[in-house]
């Protein structure tokens, strides 16, 4: 008989947490009784020690999750109001992570997702970029030792020119700083929750941890609110690291003082910002650096469901995302709102489709930063392939930055594609 395979560094890392959390937890079921989503995964009347049953035993034995724990699990958006109510101190939204974990190498979520989606990351990136920007927001290997890392993640290149904005104010602020990014840097969040590929996840993860270090930075700053959770919360502890790892907002709040000296042209525009309470401190940070642009009036705050807009859980459970939705866009169509201001890449695409349709003008809150800072934002390049409406349009529109970066492929295969990608956008 072959001796058994030892688990590898992820799967141990996972397991090590679980019985860690099933040693603290009580079963007292206040995480499942403060959350939201209860309605919306037809859970009202479990009792919250029958779902919390389920969640421990997944945690104990690894199998996949069942019963009414499922849903729970399945729907959690990432709306954090479950961790403060822990009177032991477990962080139930990062025990959700575990369970879905390990539950998903028996039963995946998702199993081809990342697959899917790193061909529309690079696809998507050609598309709006010349080779230059491309190289520099998808490098993954050290040019030269930096203090500063700026960490976009994977799926934000799809949104370049949020992520220039960004660089721009960092270039204000004379960071000395790269850039790591694209499908090589990703967290691992997905291979690791919904795939359930945690010997991939290990090696995804560890090689954008590795990539970091190569530049010997002080800090890494992220961008992506997905990327923030995995590596900042729920995967504390599974590498020792030599930076502090922290989301860029919080660094340009830090230098906030500076940052307002520097922002001298008013933006006069009175604004809702949009903001998740998932994760609330970075919608804090956002409205914080917005109080500092000279001339702006944030109105008011529309706070939503979930963590961030868009991914691959953060619209669940839809009714509660779609609630939360119709009252930001009610606040938004008053007249004493200007435009609403978007948070993350994925907050950008799904609210700039949906206020497009009513004639509501949206703005990036790094858009106005930029222009606070007397500069011009980056051009959102699919804005003006959108409009032209016509698949075979848009897609004869892209091909030019696709040569240039070596993507050779035809028109109509790509208008046929075309929908799935700008949709995944
Ligand atoms: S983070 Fe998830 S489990 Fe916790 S309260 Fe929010 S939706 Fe519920
Ligand atoms: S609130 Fe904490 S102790 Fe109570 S069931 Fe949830 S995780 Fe366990």
């Amino acid at each position: 008989m072959n001796a058994p395979v030892p688990p590898d560094g992820m799967t141990r890392f996972l397991e090590t947490s679980a019985a860690q959390m099933l040693d603290a937890c009580t079963s007292c079921g206040a995480c499942v009784e403060i959350c939201p989503i209860l309605p919306q995964a037809g859970l009202t009347d479990t009792p919250a020690e029958e779902v919390m049953s389920g969640i421990l035993a997944t945690l104990r034995t690894g199998d996949a999750i069942e019963g009414p724990a499922q849903a729970w699990a399945a729907q959690c958006d990432g709306c954090d109001r479950c961790v403060p109510a822990c009177p032991e101190g477990i962080n139930p939204r990062s025990m959700l992570l575990v369970a879905n974990s390990l539950s998903a190498r028996t039963r995946p979520a998702t199993p081809e997702l990342f697959r899917k989606m790193s061909r529309a990351i690079k696809m998507m990136a050609a598309m709006q970029m010349p080779p230059d920007d491309v190289a520099r927001l998808m490098r993954h290997k050290a040019s030269r030792d930096a203090p500063v890392v700026f960490y976009v993640g994977c799926n934000a290149v799809r949104t370049p020119h949020l992520l220039f904005n960004t660089m721009y104010v960092l270039d204000a602020l004379q960071v000395d700083y790269e850039v790591s990014g694209g499908p090589a840097s990703c967290c691992g969040i997905i291979h690791t929750k919904w795939e359930g590929k945690l010997g991939t996840a290990e090696r995804v993860t560890d090689g954008s941890i590795d990539s970091f270090e190569d530049y010997k930075p002080e800090k890494v700053l992220s961008w992506c609110p997905s990327c923030q959770m995995h590596l900042g919360e729920d995967l504390s502890g599974f590498r020792e690291t030599t930076y502090e790892f922290d989301h860029v907002t919080k660094y340009m709040l830090q230098r906030g003082a500076e940052l307002q000296a520097l922002m001298t042209n008013p933006v006069n525009m009175n604004v809702l910002v949009h903001a998740h309470e998932g994760m609330s401190d970075l919608g804090h940070n956002v409205v914080a650096l917005l109080n500092r642009v000279p001339g702006l009036n944030i109105v008011d705050v529309a706070w939503e469901a979930g963590y961030t807009c868009s991914g691959a859980n953060p619209d669940l459970p839809p009714g509660r995302k779609a609630d939360t939705r119709a009252a930001t866009m009610e606040r938004a169509r008053q007249p004493d709102i200007d435009a609403l201001v978007t948070l993350y890449h994925g907050c950008h695409g799904q609210l700039t489709a949906a206020c497009t349709r009513e004639g509501i003008p949206t703005v990036n809150f790094t858009d106005l930063l930029v222009r606070a800072l007397g500069g011009e934002p980056r051009q959102d390049a699919l804005a003006a392939v959108r409009a032209l409406g016509d698949f075979r349009a848009m897609a004869e529109a892209v091909m030019p930055n696709l040569k240039a970066n070596r993507i050779d492929v035809d028109p109509d295969w790509l208008a046929d594609l075309m929908p799935e990608l700008l949709t995944s956008a």
